[in-house]
């Protein structure tokens, strides 16, 4: 998986002309990059180069979005389209991110049901890797699309919508290997408050024995481990303002004390970078997220990687892990561990599966964590676990075959949009065609 290279932060800082993914441990393969302005700017280019990859905010941290041939950003593509206040429908340009569009759609009345840890990312380029937040009812942050306007790989403009059904659902998390998103429409509700609760030392027993009663505390659950400890470190609670948890306010949950004041997920580091807590109500787009969105998220200078069971699965996934925290723990900043619903897109982790996510933010030390990451994979394997899509993993391209039913077809459908492979870097070669 690792055609590209992984660098040192020393070695990429020692080269500044080239481009770097977010998090710094990725130089990209090219640093030949251009930036349409237009819907048909971005047809030319597509027809001009036999080869590349549409850039969204570089925040994978893996090669899924690099290019040796050519890279086209749509950075200068992030304007609102059409904002449909009948059908609660928003369209807007590939490269819009989701901090941009939150306050604009928010001042309208409207919001998204769900978002990443992060507001950074951009829409496209998160929808394609099926980016999640958490909550059991929640569906990652491809269930919001209702429509997908591309361009393939001969400059054609495809419009898909959510009737158009199974063809539809082969191609929201499309990988970047059907064209470039110019266009996403996704659907709205009306706009809500949140506030957010956090408990700390939660007993891994209590997790045991109370799993789903813990997972459904809040419309969306996230619990922070180091996995040193026979404790969840932080238990974060994020409960609409109109239907209240349980749970908030009171000192204790499931034998977990309440934090006093605002904490980071890594307990060592400054809350100055998270979201508002404690209780205090807010927009739903400053506390979906746990980091904001003028601010570093999570701990900068990383690796992360992340792994898919079954919901039925995850207490003992969990409990697995735990018994290998001592060889991970010293590799590691924190880990989370989020709930989300199934969906009904071939390339989805969490296609037609409720699934409990298992996150690793990690050093950035790849010697190490490209040891430990095949320790992890044997620990998840019997429970069928699949790789977050823009995170690092090893797992071999003839296993990831067997977790998704529907691969062989979406390879057909890459080939009707794309027969001579101008969007198939290394990444996508490896790890869907094993070469
Ligand atoms: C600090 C941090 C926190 C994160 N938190 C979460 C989280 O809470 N949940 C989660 O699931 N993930 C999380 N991630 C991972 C992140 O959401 C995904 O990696 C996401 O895909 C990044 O989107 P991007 O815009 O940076 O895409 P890029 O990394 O730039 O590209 C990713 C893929 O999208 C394609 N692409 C981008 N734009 C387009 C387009 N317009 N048309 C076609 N293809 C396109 C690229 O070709 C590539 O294949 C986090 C990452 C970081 C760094």
């Amino acid at each position: 998986m690792m055609a590209a290279p992984l660098v040192s932060p020393i070695e990429s800082w020692a080269m500044p002309e080239k481009i770097s993914n977010w998090a710094g441990n990725l130089v990209y393969s090219t640093d030949k990059i251009v930036y349409p302005k237009s819907v048909e700017e971005l047809q030319k280019l597509i027809v001009q180069y036999p080869k590349m990859k549409v850039l969204g905010t570089k925040h994978c941290f893996n090669t899924i979005a690099d290019s040796k041939d050519q890279f086209v950003s749509l950075r200068d593509m992030n304007r609102m389209v059409k904002l449909d206040t009948e059908k609660s429908e928003v369209t807007v340009e590939g490269g819009m991110k989701y901090g941009e569009l939150a306050p604009i759609i928010d001042e309208k009345g409207f919001a998204l049901h769900n978002l990443a840890s992060l507001p950074h990312i951009s829409v496209a380029g998160a929808v394609t890797t099926a980016t999640h937040g958490s909550g059991l009812k929640n569906g990652n942050l491809s269930t919001q699309v209702v429509a997908i306007q591309f361009i393939n790989a001969s400059g054609e403009w495809i419009e898909l919508k959510k009737s158009d059904g199974e063809k539809f659902n082969a191609t929201v998390v499309g990988l970047g290997a059907l064209g470039a998103i110019a266009n996403i429409t996704l659907k709205l509700q009306p706009k809500f408050q949140m506030r957010q609760w956090v408990f700390e030392k939660l007993p891994l027993s209590q997790l045991r024995d109370n799993f789903e009663t813990i997972e459904s505390a809040g419309y969306s659950v996230s619990l922070f481990t180091d996995w040193t400890t026979e404790s969840i470190n932080e238990v974060w609670i994020k409960e609409r303002s109109s239907s209240p948890s349980a749970y908030g306010g009171k000192p204790e949950f499931f034998g977990a004390a309440a934090a006093t004041k605002n904490v980071h997920p890594i307990i060592e580091l400054s809350a100055e970078n998270c979201t508002e807590q404690m209780g205090v109500d807010g927009p739903w787009y400053e506390r979906l997220p746990h980091f904001k969105m003028g601010f570093t998220p999570s701990s900068g200078k990383e690796l992360q990687a992340e792994y898919f069971v079954s919901k039925q699965n995850a207490v003992d996934a969990i409990l697995a892990i735990q018994k290998i925290g001592k060889q991970i723990s010293p590799h590691l900043f924190i880990s989370e561990i989020r709930t989300i619903d199934g969906d009904d897109f071939w390339m989805s982790p969490c296609y037609k599966q409720p699934s409990v996510a298992i996150h690793f933010t990690l050093k950035q030390d790849w010697p190490n964590v490209s040891k430990l990451l095949p320790v992890i994979e044997k620990t998840l394997e019997p429970f069928n676990a699949k790789p977050h899509w823009g995170k690092l993993f090893t797992m071999s391209p003839a296993k990831l075959s067997t977790l998704y039913p529907k691969m062989k077809e979406f390879k057909n459908l890459v080939a009707e949009f794309d027969a001579k492979a101008k969007f198939r870097n290394a990444f996508l070669s490896r790890n869907l065609y094993g070469k």
